[in-house]
């Protein structure tokens, strides 16, 4: 068992007064940034079994709902996608992987602070959106991680489909436990779900197996139309709502090809940018080491970490390329300026 002594000493307090939090509130509505990547659907799911396991009410809100190659995950109970027909009037909420109240989708966004809520939460800059607890530590590889450290401390066992859930997150934010952000806790923690019964291979063939060809082509396409800018500082390619047509895809199938862009040798910034509507684009920035792509993202309005972050711009795919290069050259992250 993953006991209270095995958590990090510098995230146990908090761990241990989160837990408290959590134990001290029922009829949970539970939620994460929209939608959801393996790490924000972990972390509502470990919690959703966690709160079940302690016989409470809950339920996990996903407005976008759960992208296809997340399906194969155990939930602990249907799914809502509307705040107007929840099972139960929520007491309470706990905000996951999401550091802005915009990014938990319009609805409970902008009435996010009417109920009770803990937020529990890595990103960089996050001020923390709970009222009545906050766990938010940017040094985690994971939301997932702080998620198994409150279950820890709650005295519960990190196995069956809370493992799982706990294990998706962390196998999914640090790329398969190669990002700067796998440290020696991650690896230890992920010991002790592996010894519980977490088969990280089986996750990855769940992850991975799930491709049409429609999205290998597309691939293809995207690989194609790559090009270098900046003096060669950054990789970019622009996907739009055409090119999804072509080759009957969804925006989730643009979803992971940033990290491969990020492979080519000259460039230090790898960039995608997606259209998702009239003059809606979703951006995705990727960087190795010290080149800092938040920054970037942030003064796009956008947000994330220092290796992998992102945004939505209102423009057409054309100004958000020019608009993502000017921010780049602006800010010089990797002395393009
Ligand atoms: P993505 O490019 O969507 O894979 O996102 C990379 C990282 O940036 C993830 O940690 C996201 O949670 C974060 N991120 C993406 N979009 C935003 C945003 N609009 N605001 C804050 N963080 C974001
Ligand atoms: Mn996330
Ligand atoms: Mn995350």
């Amino acid at each position: 068992m993953f006991l209270i002594e095995s958590i990090p000493a510098e995230y146990r307090e908090r761990a241990v007064k989160t837990a408290a939090a959590l134990s001290g509130i029922d009829d949970v509505l539970i939620a994460a940034h929209i939608h959801p990547d393996g790490d924000a659907l972990g972390s509502m799911a470990a919690v959703g079994w966690m709160m079940q396991r302690a016989g409470k009410r809950q339920v996990i809100y996903a407005p976008t709902g759960i992208p296809e190659n997340l399906h194969f995950l155990d939930l602990p109970g249907a799914t809502c996608h509307s705040l107007r027909d929840l099972p139960f009037k929520p007491q309470s909420a706990v905000y996951l992987d999401c550091s802005e109240p915009a990014r938990l989708g319009e609805a409970l966004g902008a009435d996010y602070d009417s109920l009770p809520s803990v937020n529990i939460d890595h990103h960089l800059g996050s001020s923390g959106m709970g009222s009545v607890a906050n766990f938010v530590e940017s040094s985690a590889a994971a939301t997932a991680q702080l998620v198994a450290y409150v279950i820890a401390a709650s005295g519960q066992k990190l196995e069956g489909p809370v493992g799982r859930a706990v294990g998706l997150g962390l196998m999914t934010d640090t790329g398969g436990f190669c990002h700067g952000n796998t440290t020696a806790d991650v690896f230890e923690l992920c010991a002790n779900l592996s010894r519980n019964g977490c088969d990280f291979a089986h996750m990855r063939e769940n992850l991975q197996k799930t491709w049409t060809l429609g999205r290998m082509h597309l691939w293809g396409r995207i690989f194609t139309r790559a090009s270098l800018e900046l003096n060669d500082c950054l990789v970019i390619c622009v996907v739009t709502r055409a090119d999804l047509a072509e080759f009957s895809c969804s925006r989730d199938d643009v979803e992971g090809v940033v990290e491969w862009l990020r492979r080519l040798r000259k460039a230090r910034i790898a960039a995608i940018i997606r259209e998702d509507g009239r003059k809606l684009c979703k951006f995705s920035l990727r960087s190795f080491g010290d080149d800092d792509v938040r920054a970037i993202a942030a003064a796009l309005g956008g947000g994330g970490h220092r290796n992998a972050a992102g945004g939505t711009l209102s423009a057409s795919p054309e100004e958000a390329k020019k608009c993502l290069l000017e921010a780049v050259e602006q800010i010089g992250v990797c002395g393009c300026r």
